[in-house]
């Protein structure tokens, strides 16, 4: 297959591990003919952009570009697109494209794909370029448009931008689980994901229960939807909550103890992650053994039903709290998310990369 035609845009790459983010020129592929090409209005931050940026999870290919969290306007339409026309809002996620073929991706389950992350938005393989995938800390993409998502007119395109990785991955699970009235939910770590599970546990009529390590987040949890907010290093708070829980959704990015939160749930409870830190989590046999309780893993969403969360967030009007930063104020920001100072997600205004 020939490369085909590329044009210039401007992004913000990282060459190592250790370097940070900074201005660089990459390039896309002229719209093929089911493509669609996006200018990025506005990309969220997710701390998956820094685990990647950072080699954290061992497989960055470098030079890098994070942001996955991608809403813009459509400037171009391949000659066969049928869903998108010049000037439609639309969002792009974790995902550009899939093998398609096997049986996740025939059940619209496109993130457990047989090709892996193959085709993830970055840390992916572009096969047309054949080369990584770049994300979207960029002036624009062109995604296939089957990968391509209907943003709903209601909402404000920048605090919707982190539905598309922070919604997707908490509202899935959620769902998965069979969240509704009548069920305790614990939602471990209000970050970006954790305080969108707040809202989505509280929208399908849960009793939210929210653990935090700050403080300061206290207030604001009760805002976001939590009946009950409970900080994690008070050992007084945290025991009258023992074998309680239905589910417990754990979104933290960092080391922790995840055998405290396996007792606090119910028997046949079950705690899924979705959090990803860089080194192993120890679990202990007994908290599992004991009231048969599990623990899962769930990673992002596939497409028909990132549409269905963003439907959802339309009718509902949910969006994240964003704080909108500049281009390059991404180092910074990246500081401020280690140091849980997020409230709660940073959002890029890519005008500022103009
Ligand atoms: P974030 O905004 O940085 O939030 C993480 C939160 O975890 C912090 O705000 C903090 O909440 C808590 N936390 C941080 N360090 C902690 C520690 N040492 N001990 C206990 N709690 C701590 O991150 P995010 O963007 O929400 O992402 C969370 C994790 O999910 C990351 O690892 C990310 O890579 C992963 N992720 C996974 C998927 C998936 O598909 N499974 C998708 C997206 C992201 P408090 O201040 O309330 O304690
Ligand atoms: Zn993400
Ligand atoms: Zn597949």
């Amino acid at each position: 297959m020939s490369k085909p035609v590329c044009f210039s845009v401007k992004a913000y790459l990282t060459p190592s591990a250790t370097s940070p983010l900074a201005p660089a020129v990459i390039e896309r592929r002229e719209p093929l003919p089911s493509d669609v090409k996006i200018e990025i209005l506005y990309c969220g931050v997710c701390h998956s952009d820094l685990h990647f940026a950072r080699n954290e999870w061992h497989f960055t290919q470098y030079p890098a570009v994070p942001g996955h969290e991608i809403v813009g306007r459509v400037t171009a339409v391949g000659s066969a697109v049928q869903k998108f026309k010049v000037g439609d809002t639309v969002g792009v996620g974790c995902l550009v494209d899939s093998c398609r073929t096997c049986a996740s991706c025939r059940e619209g389950l496109e993130q457990f794909c047989d090709l892996g992350l193959a085709g993830g938005t970055y840390a992916g393989w572009d096969k047309h370029l054949n080369t990584p995938t770049l994300g979207g800390y960029s002036q624009s993409i062109v995604v296939t448009e089957d990968f391509v998502l209907r943003m709903p007119a209601n909402l404000d395109p920048a605090a919707a931008a982190p539905l598309l990785c922070a919604g997707i991955t908490t509202y899935s699970p959620l769902k998965h689980w069979k969240i509704g009235p009548g069920q305790k939910v614990g939602v471990v770590g209000l970050g970006g994901l954790g305080h969108m599970a707040v809202k989505f546990a509280r929208a399908f009529g849960a009793h939210v229960v929210l653990f935090t390590t700050s403080k300061s987040k206290v207030a604001d949890a009760k805002r976001l939807g939590a009946h009950d907010v409970v900080v994690s290093t008070d050992e007084k708070q945290m025991a009258p909550h023992a074998g309680s829980f239905d589910f417990i959704l754990d979104a933290v990015s960092a080391d922790h103890d995840l055998n405290t939160y396996m007792n606090l749930l119910k028997r046949d409870g079950n705690m899924t992650l979705v959090g990803a830190p860089e080194k192993p989590l120890p679990v202990a046999a007994f908290p599992l053994l004991m009231r048969r309780r599990s623990l899962s893993g769930s990673l992002i969403g596939g497409l028909p039903e990132t549409q269905e969360m963003l439907d959802f967030c339309g009718k509902h009007n949910i969006t994240a709290e964003i704080e909108m930063i500049r281009m390059d104020q991404i180092n910074e920001a990246y500081e401020r998310m280690l140091q849980s100072d997020v409230k709660y997600r940073f959002v890029i205004d890519m005008a500022s990369l103009k």
